[in-house]
């Protein structure tokens, strides 16, 4: 017997890591070197104050049952305290914040909780991958906000094509961005918040890397700007500012109805978030500062050690002020991005993602992860200048 997908899997769009992930895979059972640049999960360990925490929650039954939707009451306070602290905007524990099974779960649900069939929703390219399958699965239709270098890689919303405005209920934004690494300031976030009142359109911005940032540089949230909260939730993660990437954890915080609407599909599809990473999540937000001020300085020394290595191949790479990655034009004389990425695993053992894979605005990109250590950096740009 045969069973077909669903129409809403065939709509997605073709996943174009195929050939990659193939000779990636060869190259590792060859037992070849492999640099693996490629994916944004964080190396280092979770600081061992939070997996204390969660082991001494684990040991009391009274964590062991099934956990409140809306989370408890003791995180959604800790993450109002933090949010207060960080970015000086009060939010109600109990309506204006919401704990997630990962911000990516949040993201992933939140069409569903506001969009009809038919229904259009903005979604920035290159872009984060979940924003566009969400908008499919909710029966939406993706209108793509090209993410260009000329427009410090924020979306142009007076380009938008007014028949889409009409249609239009939702906006994902993503700064720090990812896969780009561009960093948004109050100005645009201002143009933001006015353009989704004027047009009725929720805001969404992911603020996954809200804390990976350099040089002193910090991030501001949305929800700073006057009228934000009536507008605009925010998506946080634990994942990428604690290293706690596979814990699940995050949180969602605005408007409280949006937040209310993704909070009854989630009642409807998950049961919660295990009390003892919620309890070890407080500890994170509570006292985890210094761990996360070494973990910035980390991805700083590794931004500097392989932006001048590979600009001093000749590459042209301005340093990220803030994320992770690092978001790479092509080198003079190269134009495909699959086939520059095939080139450095075939001839180098280099893992990088092609960024057209990210939306077609990312052709003539690749995206490289801070995610190695300084030798494996070191070691990336010596076999680079082998190569190119
Ligand atoms: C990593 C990442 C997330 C993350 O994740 P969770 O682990 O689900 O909290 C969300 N958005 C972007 C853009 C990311 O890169």
């Amino acid at each position: 017997m045969r069973i077909e997908k669903a129409d809403r899997l065939q709509k997605l769009p073709p996943y174009l890591f195929v050939e990659i992930d193939k000779a990636k895979r060869k190259a590792k059972e060859q037992g070849r070197d492999i640099i693996d640049l490629g994916v944004g999960d964080p190396d280092q360990p979770t600081p061992s104050r939070i997996i204390e925490k969660l082991y001494a929650a684990a040991q009391d039954p009274a964590n062991h049952h099934y956990a409140l939707d809306a989370g408890m009451p003791i995180l959604r306070e800790a993450i109002a305290g933090w949010y207060a602290r960080r970015f000086n905007v009060t939010l109600d524990p109990d309506t204006e914040v919401l704990p997630l099974l990962g911000s990516k779960e949040g993201l992933a649900h939140l069409p569903l909780g506001l969009i009809n069939p038919g229904e259009t929703v903005l979604v920035p390219e290159p872009g984060y991958p979940p924003y566009r399958s969400a908008t499919i699965f909710a029966g939406g239709r993706p209108y793509y906000l090209p993410l260009l270098e000329e427009n410090n890689f924020l979306p142009q919303l007076n380009k938008i094509k007014s028949s889409a405005l009409t249609k239009a209920k939702l906006m994902f934004l993503n700064y720090p961005n990812n896969p780009t690494a561009a960093t948004a300031e109050e100005k645009f976030f201002q143009q933001a918040v006015k353009f989704a009142q004027k047009h009725k359109i929720a805001i969404a911005q992911d603020a996954a890397y809200s804390e990976i940032a350099f040089d002193g540089y910090r991030p501001i949230s949305i929800l700073e700007i006057a009228g934000a909260k009536d507008v605009a939730v925010e998506f946080h993660s634990l994942s990428k500012t604690y290293n706690m990437a596979g814990w699940r954890i995050g949180w969602v915080c605005g408007d409280r109805e949006i937040i209310a609407h993704l909070g009854q599909v989630k009642a409807n599809i998950d049961s919660g978030i295990f009390q003892a990473i919620q309890i070890a999540a407080v500890t994170a937000l509570d006292t985890a500062a210094g761990d996360l001020q070494n973990l910035v300085k980390l991805y700083q020394r590794r931004r500097d050690l392989l932006c001048q290595g590979l600009n001093s191949l000749g590459w042209k790479i301005i340093p990220p002020r803030a994320t992770f990655y690092i978001w790479a034009k092509l080198p003079q004389g190269h134009r495909d991005s699959i086939k520059f990425a095939q080139t450095l695993l075939k001839q180098a053992g280099i893992v990088v993602t092609p960024g057209v894979g990210f939306g077609p605005s990312g052709e003539g990109y690749i995206r490289m992860a801070l995610t190695v250590s300084e030798g494996k950096l070191e070691e990336t740009v010596a076999r680079i200048k082998k190569i190119i």
